[in-house]
């Protein structure tokens, strides 16, 4: 699922979620503030890290908002030479050719990448896993291929993040087994959006979208309103199930219809269950929305793996991090901080549950049902 953001002059869906406190403060701010000269600049580029990248700022010099978003798009450029599996040379297929044999020195930005990854298996106990690329790598979506039950059971035992040893004193990587290897698919598109939030903030940006693939980052607030994220259903791009209005916070979409083929009513798609080799479809989509990028895309696979009861009792277990859920049979779940609106009294409920929203509540829209009709304003 793409988290999308086209449409911002819609309204928001009404649905009550955290942000709406600040976002009001932000609508009041922006109406006292003049706002001569400035204006967004914009920019697409579908031509790194496989996937569709987005810049946008708000910025009253044409010249400076341009040169932001080069520096940006250089970013990522280099993040792909260097994290990419399909590049040989990348300093990750060095790593995958190499640290089997002995410890090898990797650069401080991926030394660390790898170490928060090794965090968010551990906070995801096991589903987030870099080395699902054992198996991974026998995939090819678009070509139709996958792995025969043999290879994946040859393969699996060297599926397993415990498998990459880091020592943080001589900045090394090692796998204690040979047939490891790790890829970055699942947390470099956040790392690299986090990178680009970073150049923009150096230079002053006050304002911006940073999105690669179903990864985005937002800076403040979209001139005096919130940036609005639509959340595709999982069958019909045009179709929205939940709109969010999001200020200063990153949000990550994975769905199981972004990479795949379908053989004999199966579905093989990009999300691989560390522990079986095979996809991961215990939910169709997870939306993860928490203060970096990295850290959602990192979480945003946790669902696919262990269901949706699972997950949201790990994302409830985290202070910043919230999530919307869709599940095989059509319900939308949320965490605690996006759960619905409490009933109000005399309307014979006590409350909403935390993960199962009523599919009549405005946080509950069953999959199945239209898009709610956004207002013009
Ligand atoms: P996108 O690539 O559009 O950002 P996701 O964030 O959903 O999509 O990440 C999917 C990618 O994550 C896959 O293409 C693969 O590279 C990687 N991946 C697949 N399964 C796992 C897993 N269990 N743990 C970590 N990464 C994974
Ligand atoms: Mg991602």
């Amino acid at each position: 699922m793409r988290a999308l953001h086209e449409g911002l002059n819609d309204e928001m869906y009404p649905m009550s979620v955290r942000p709406t406190l600040p976002i009001l403060a932000a609508v009041v701010a922006a109406l006292l503030t003049p706002t001569a000269h400035a204006e967004w600049f914009s920019r697409i580029n579908d031509g790194i890290m496989g996937t569709r990248i987005q810049v946008e700022l708000w910025s009253d010099d044409e010249a400076q908002a341009n040169g932001a978003i080069d520096a940006v798009m250089e970013e990522m450029e280099r993040i792909d030479r260097d994290m990419s599996t399909y590049k040989p040379d990348s300093e990750v297929s060095r790593v995958n050719d190499n640290a089997a044999k002995g410890p090898m020195e990797i650069s401080p930005e991926l030394f660390d990448l790898l170490t928060t990854a090794l965090e968010y298996s551990r906070i995801t106990e096991g589903a987030f896993d870099i080395t699902y690329a054992s198996v991974g790598y026998m995939y090819d979506f678009r070509a139709h291929k996958r792995p025969t039950e043999e290879q994946i059971e040859a393969a699996l035992p060297a599926v397993n993040y415990r498998h990459v040893i880091l020592d943080p004193e001589k900045h090394t990587v090692f796998f204690s087994q040979p047939g490891v290897r790790i890829d970055l698919g699942g947390i470099g598109k956040g790392h690299a959006v986090d990178r680009g939030i970073a150049i923009l903030q150096a230079r002053g940006v006050q304002h911006a979208l940073v999105t690669a693939g179903g990864d985005s980052r937002i800076i403040g607030d979209r001139f005096g309103k919130p940036w609005i994220v639509a959340i595709r259903h999982p069958d019909d791009k045009d179709r929205v199930i939940a709109k969010i209005p999001l200020v200063d916070t990153a949000i990550s979409t994975s769905g199981d219809y972004e990479r795949y083929f379908d053989e004999d009513g199966v579905r093989y798609h990009h999300i691989i269950d560390p522990h079986t080799g095979h996809s991961a479809s215990k939910v169709r989509s997870a939306t993860v929305i928490a203060s970096t990028a990295t850290r959602t895309d990192g979480l945003s696979k946790t669902a696919f793996v262990l269901g949706a009861d699972e997950a949201i009792r790990i994302y409830n277990s985290l202070d910043d991090v919230d999530a919307i859920l869709v599940t095989p049979d059509g319900r939308v779940l949320y965490t605690k901080g996006l759960e619905p609106a409490a009933p109000s009294p005399g309307s014979g409920k006590e409350g909403a549950s935390s993960s199962s929203a009523p599919t009549s509540s405005p946080g509950g829209s069953p999959v199945g049902s239209p898009a709610p009709s956004p207002t013009k304003p």
